[in-house]
């Protein structure tokens, strides 16, 4: 594993569900069902990554990591 490589979507298990659930995803609010794919990304949310529904996500191509979309056009707004 390289430090450029971008990690799949994780698919969301019980044991991830109670977990994830107690506050839900941060990025629409909802919870998480079984099977769902998620990734780690970054947001206007308080305190770094987060878990959040992978389709609510994109890749960022700078960082090769996930950013929330709002998040992410937000940002692309401000800089170019
Ligand atoms: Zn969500």
């Amino acid at each position: 594993m390289t430090a450029t490589a971008t990690p799949s979507p994780t698919i969301i298990d019980l044991e991830r569900l109670n977990s994830l659930n107690k506050e839900g995803c941060a990025a629409c609010g909802h919870k998480f069902n079984l099977g769902d794919p998620v990734v780690m990304a970054c947001g206007a949310w308080e305190g770094g990554p987060r878990l959040i529904h992978a389709y609510e996500a994109v890749r960022d191509p700078v960082s090769g990591g996930y950013v929330e979309k709002r998040c992410y056009n937000t940002r692309r707004g401000r800089i170019g």
